[in-house]
């Protein structure tokens, strides 16, 4: 993927005539942006939108060796992929799961491990032969076809950010129903239009976009009709993130609590990290994840047992790094956010300030760093430049180094409005107020704001 692509929203009010892949409406399509030399329309029936004229990509070809230790050191979001899973399958029930564009596999390997589930699944890039090689699973290295054996069904069939690459998504829908069992559930995500406008931060909006391999962003009302004319007509949807997560089944759908998948997601990571090929890229992602969850859910001992020091770089030589082939030739790719988690796990749970100080802000330069090399792939790094900037403030103030504090504080407010995460600002104001009242010395005050501040 080009490292500079240009996106600009359209005032110019330019239009086009097709048939829309989602609903087939054939009115005229107003641009809504164009990306480089592609256009992207939205259907004004199903507010979908559509690129046109569609790119066409060889996905068995379609993947470095870069990318995919990208993928596993860093990117594949999977206690998020778990999760959504997870909600559909019941405690103690024995199943099967098919994966349709599986990727590396690891939802596959998580519901297998957490739920003794029988996996299957179908990637035709490399993804799925390095999954299927790493994590011993039963991967086909192909694109799924039509299920020839109707007596070989899924009780969960999962298919995440692949929809939006398909050119008939109603075919497509055909082939994951006909693995589908009577009472089985389909579990699909695929980003959300909705997402797509001016002031997205430019990474999340490349990773929506991703332009010469998307499609089509259906709106939810799109898909869900596509569902029901497959036969499907209990759909739930949740738009929480980035991408729109779908469940569609031929019955009432019946959701799990969401209590105790945090324990469970930490179970699979463990146990995936102890098959794991020590000192493997995947070794290194399974480890970063877990040091990560824990933290993510205040279970700092057992972050401080993850952590390895490959997962913390505190003193970083970043000005001769211009290439994310050079990054990856120093770092795993995860550098960034992990140290980002070591400056948090010292500034939250030991107190270490002055290590913390260094951490966030050795975190914020290998942010900014994997942001300017690959913005498409930094999206977490864009959510957490300005955090690990604003921490290395709080940890500066913390050990009584006001001066710096504040001028940390200084560069954040530098910025753009957009590059820095709303729910920083009010932390931001008050730390401010803090450093101000609290020279020479750190006041009763400020110790109390800390304290709420992590509670
Ligand atoms: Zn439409």
């Amino acid at each position: 993927m080009p490292e500079n692509n240009t996106i600009d929203f359209d005032r110019a009010l330019a239009a086009a005539e097709f048939v829309c892949p989602a609903c087939r409406d054939s009115n005229l399509k107003a641009r809504v942006l164009r990306v480089d030399a592609m256009s992207l329309y939205r259907c004004g029936q199903c507010a979908s939108l559509i690129y046109d004229p569609f790119p066409s990509i060889d996905y068995t070809a379609h993947t470095s060796p870069l990318g995919i230790r990208n993928y596993v050191e860093m990117s594949a979001s999977i206690d998020t992929v778990a999760r959504n899973i997870l909600r559909v399958v019941p405690d103690g029930s024995i199943g099967r799961i098919l994966d349709i564009g599986c990727g590396f596999g690891f939802a596959l390997d998580a519901v297998r491990t957490i739920a003794g589930w029988e996996a299957m699944g179908f990637e035709p890039s490399q993804y799925g032969g390095s999954g299927r090689d790493q994590l011993g699973l039963d991967i086909i290295r192909d694109f799924a076809p039509l299920n020839p054996n109707p007596h070989c069904l899924y009780n969960v069939v999962h298919c995440s950010e692949v929809i939006e690459h398909i050119h008939d998504p109603a075919a497509f829908l055909a082939i994951l129903t006909s693995y589908l069992s009577e009472d089985g559930v389909i579990v699909l995500t695929t980003p959300n239009p909705e997402r797509i406008n001016p002031t997205t931060a430019r990474s999340t909006l490349l990773a929506l976009l991703s332009p010469g391999a998307h499609t089509i962003l259906f709106s939810d009302e799109a898909l869900t009709r596509l569902f029901e004319e497959a036969g499907l007509t209990f759909v739930a949807v949740d738009k929480s993130a980035d991408s729109t997560l779908f469940y569609a089944s031929r019955r009432p759908i019946e959701f799990q609590t969401a209590e105790g998948w945090q324990g469970k997601i930490l179970f699979y990571l463990k146990a995936a990290l102890s098959r794991a090929q020590p000192g493997s890229s995947l070794a290194v992602g399974l480890r970063y994840r877990l040091f990560r969850a824990a933290i993510d859910h205040g279970m700092y001992e057992i972050a401080e047992q993850s952590f390895d020091p490959i997962l913390a770089d505190a003193r970083p030589r970043v000005d001769d790094i211009s290439s994310l082939t050079q990054f990856a030739g120093r770092w795993p790719l995860c550098i960034a956010a992990s140290t980002y988690y070591r400056g948090m796990l010292l500034l939250i749970h030991r107190g270490d300030y002055m290590d913390a100080a260094e951490h966030l802000h050795a975190a914020h330069l290998l942010c900014a760093k994997k942001i300017e090399i690959d913005p498409a792939t930094a999206g977490v790094e864009a959510d957490l430049v300005w955090r690990a900037k604003y921490h290395e403030a709080l940890s500066l103030e913390n050990s009584g180094q006001h001066r710096k504090a504040m001028s940390a504080l200084d560069a954040i407010d530098g910025r753009r409005l957009a590059e820095v995460p709303q729910d920083l600002e009010a932390g931001i104001a008050e730390l401010r107020k803090t450093i101000e009242a609290s020279q020479p010395v750190l006041n009763a005050a400020s110790a109390s704001f800390f304290r709420n501040l992590h509670n």
